[in-house]
């Protein structure tokens, strides 16, 4: 993989209209819709010819998003899906940095001519996948990540009020509305510049943050109440949540996004996990405070990855069998976790 710095040059060399295909992870949240939008933006105003395509579909709060009604849903346009990245001269993979995050789209993806360019922050980066990239597990967001590219390639006069509401979008989520160590000064400077720029953060804010449904609000006080177990030897607080939940309170996409928090929200828990049994596999969610590693934990117990204080991974085994696995493994870190 080549520095990013060299694809500058590229990008600002290139006079002819390119074919650009931008992917994320699946299950995009905030950061990934945010980037992939961001840089959108970017290179059609540059004369590119570009679509944005999810390997899934996403959460309907990122649907007010500047272009969200133009992105492909790879699941149910497989075909155009397939034939535009086929036929894309750049692919730009933004905000996962292994090809099997893109789940179904993986092996298209490999087989694709394409030079790819990875922008991303996560840890462990496959960099043999990628022609042109930059990797930096220190950046609060992938949308960060963008506006450093849009600023460090001389396109800052190409940022509205739309691409700035996309690049605020993925900073405010992934840094838990700016509370996570990530938040560094650079991320409240680039805000600032965006502030400039004709950005309307408040209204950010109410798109993710004031549009739940009345059910999923009850879907969450159910789980609180019902679903929470606190580990005080541990300093850990798991959520199981059955399929019955989902069924009964009809949840969508991202209705059980940021459930996780709230297990960190109470004293003294430095360690919370969050499962849920999805129809192929039980999901896990990690999150913790301070030193205890949960990229390091999903790595080795859970097939997955993620970053040292946030993460995921996945089980087939049952929820109860899953969950029985993860309070034996726990046995081992008492200490860490003490
Ligand atoms: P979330 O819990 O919000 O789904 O994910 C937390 C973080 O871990 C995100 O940065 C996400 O990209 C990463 N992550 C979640 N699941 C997996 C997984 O199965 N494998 C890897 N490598 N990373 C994951
Ligand atoms: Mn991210």
């Amino acid at each position: 993989m080549k520095p990013i710095t060299e694809f500058y040059t590229l990008l600002n060399d290139t006079i002819i209209s390119k074919k650009v295909v931008i992917t994320m992870h699946q299950k995009p949240d905030g950061d990934a819709m945010g980037s992939t939008l961001a840089l959108y933006h970017l290179l059609v105003k540059l004369g590119h010819q570009v679509q944005v395509i999810s390997p899934t579909n996403w959460s309907s709060f990122l649907d007010w998003m500047p272009g969200a009604d133009l992105v492909w849903d790879y699941e149910k346009s497989r075909m155009e899906s397939e034939a535009c990245i086929n036929a894309a001269e750049w692919i730009f993979c933004l905000d996962f940095n292994v090809l099997y995050r893109t789940k179904n789209m993986e092996q298209v993806l490999t087989e694709a001519k394409a030079v790819k360019i990875l922008i991303d922050h996560h840890e462990q980066p496959q960099t043999e996948a990628f022609d042109y990239g930059i990797s930096i597990t220190a950046k609060s967001s992938t949308c960060e990540m963008i506006y450093d590219f849009i600023i460090a390639s001389g396109h800052r006069d190409l940022i509205d009020p739309d691409l700035a509401s996309c690049i605020y979008t993925g900073l405010m989520t992934d840094t838990g509305s700016f509370r996570f160590p990530s938040t560094t000064a650079s991320v409240h400077l680039a805000i600032a510049d965006l502030k400039n720029l004709g950005l309307n953060h408040s209204l950010v804010h109410e798109h993710i943050y004031d549009s739940n449904s009345e059910e999923r609000l009850r879907f969450l006080g159910n789980a609180l109440l019902k679903r929470m177990e606190v580990l005080y030897e541990y300093n850990t607080a798991i959520m199981t949540i059955p399929k019955s939940d989902l069924l009964t309170f009809h949840t969508k996409t991202g209705d059980t996004e940021g459930l996780v928090n709230y297990l960190l929200s109470l004293d003294g828990i430095r360690f919370g996990a969050i499962v849920i049994d999805r129809d192929e596999e039980r999901k896990w969610s990690f999150r913790s405070k301070g030193d205890f590693d949960v990229n390091l934990f999903a790595r080795k117990h859970f097939n997955g990855g993620g970053h040292k204080n946030a993460s995921g991974g996945n089980s087939p085994d049952s929820l109860a069998e899953t969950v029985q696995k993860f309070k034996t493994v726990l046995l081992d870190y008492k200490s860490a976790l003490n």
